[in-house]
């Protein structure tokens, strides 16, 4: 094969939002067509028009643009190709190689039971083929799978060798009507014209395989090569749900960055060289045969890390347009370097307004109210004569002041060193935690330093 001749595509169905799982398989779609020099394309399975929806289909283009996938042409829609898969349908009828089945709801659920209680897997084998009731329309339009005893086989891309028996399949259905053509069947006329070379796709579908092989054979078309991609699994290998948090791509806008999630999506699969790698650097690397056999697990520690990896990255005013906070270019870093997901930018609110806390909370230890009011007002003093506060000179005399309220408590330095810091940790950030006050001191500027001691003061 050519390599320009590799076409790949995901067909997501507008009946949801992007799972996280399709997002990762529209990654390796499109990772294996930039390193192939091939072509993504994408297809919306829109062919059940009670569940699906024009807002569905928005948000999935948004998310894959969100993502950076970019795909080729125009979107193919299933619901405008009805005719097609109708022409498709006559041909394989009039052949004899598909067939109306007549056999009613209670019937086939007849059958189904005794499978199920004679330890069968379930099928219908249906005799209406070999009847001129087969030609009559009005039922069901199934296969006519032939001989029972023919394997199935192909050569899975990343899993090897697999085979099925055919006599598990049955005549299994693929139309309700010559225009209403079921998931196997719209597949396979969509992927073949448009000549999809491999069908990437999560192992979910792996028991759609063979039944798809059948078609193509019955229509006399070229089979595609197939690689099925691990499962994205929870922590405890359960399937992953609602429960282990967001599934849908766009649940992650608020708190990730586009760039993390790709990275990590493309290290659920597969081992790059080292964890954190760009979208280029992911192509050159990527190997269809190298991806994972077996399930990926969902680490949302490792997740949270790579965001706060990309998140520390940002300049001052890319992070303000992300989250449309008010705060200095200065401040940025002191957020960027502590956090983990986007959202949690509001804690450091005290950096863009003055924060709210209990006078009780700027007592160090054992020290009293009047021990705070000293020592602020010593600092505040500190602070007046600076010209503008830089770490250095602050640091300093605050280290001063520290040996000297030390000396006159009882105690020591490391005391003195309390009452003079944690003090000023309070007054500019209103918590317990917070980064170090004196860096704090350095963002906000020796006006809103003098402003939130005064007011502390007041205070007490
Ligand atoms: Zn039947």
């Amino acid at each position: 094969m050519d390599n320009k001749d590799i076409r790949v595509r995901i067909a997501p169905s507008p009946t949801g939002f992007l799972h996280i799982g399709t997002g990762q398989s529209a990654l390796y779609n499109w990772l294996f067509a930039k390193k192939m020099g091939g072509k993504f394309y994408l297809r919306i399975e829109d062919t059940d028009r009670e569940r699906s929806t024009k807002e569905y289909e928005e948000s999935i283009l948004g998310a894959l643009c969100w993502l950076g996938l970019d795909w080729c042409g125009e979107v193919i829609h299933q619901s405008e190709r009805i005719q097609l898969y109708r022409t498709a349908l006559e041909k394989l009828l009039s052949e004899g190689k598909a067939f109306y089945c007549h056999h009613s709801q209670e019937e086939l659920e007849a059958e189904r039971q005794r499978q199920e209680f004679e330890k069968q897997p379930p099928r219908h084998e249906c005799n209406h083929k070999d009847l001129p009731l087969g030609k009559e329309g009005g039922g069901i339009i199934r296969l006519n799978v032939g001989d029972s005893t023919q394997v199935i086989s192909f050569e899975d891309q990343i899993k090897g060798h697999i085979e099925f028996k055919a006599g598990l399949l049955g005549d299994f259905s693929i139309a309700r009507s010559v225009s209403d053509p079921l998931y196997n069947f719209a597949a396979v006329i969509d992927d073949a014209e448009m000549e999809i070379s491999h069908v990437i796709r999560g192992e979910d579908h792996i028991s759609n395989t063979p039944k798809q092989i059948l078609v193509y054979e019955a229509l006399g078309l070229p089979v595609p090569l197939f690689a099925h991609l691990p499962l994205i699994l929870a922590p405890d290998k359960s399937k992953l749900s609602k429960r282990h948090g967001a599934m849908a791509v766009v649940d992650y806008k608020k708190d990730y960055l586009p760039d993390a999630i790709v990275n990590f999506l493309g290290g659920l699969g597969y081992t790059f060289s080292k964890d954190l790698l760009s979208r280029e650097e992911m192509i050159q690397e990527f190997e269809l045969s190298k991806v994972h056999k077996s399930g990926a697990i969902f680490d949302t520690k490792k997740l949270n890390w790579i965001n706060s990896q990309y998140i520390r990255r940002l300049t001052p005013s890319e992070f303000k347009n992300l989250t449309g906070l008010n705060v200095s270019d200065l401040a940025v870093p002191l957020i960027t370097e502590r956090l983990e997901k986007l959202s949690d930018a509001q804690e450091f609110s005290y950096l863009w307004e003055a924060p709210v806390y209990e006078k009780e909370l700027l007592k160090w230890k054992d020290s009293s109210l009047e021990d705070v009011k000293d020592s602020l007002t010593k600092t505040l003093v500190v602070v007046e004569e600076l010209e503008t506060i830089t770490d250095e000179s602050l640091r300093n005399k605050l280290e001063l002041l520290s040996v000297d309220t030390g000396k006159a408590s009882p105690n020591n330095r490391s005391v003195g060193r309390g009452v003079v810091f944690w003090p000023l940790r309070v007054v500019l950030s209103g918590r317990e935690k917070s980064p170090d006050p004196v860096q704090l001191a350095v963002v906000l500027g020796k006006d809103e330093v003098i402003k939130r001691v005064k007011e502390a003061i007041g205070k007490i």
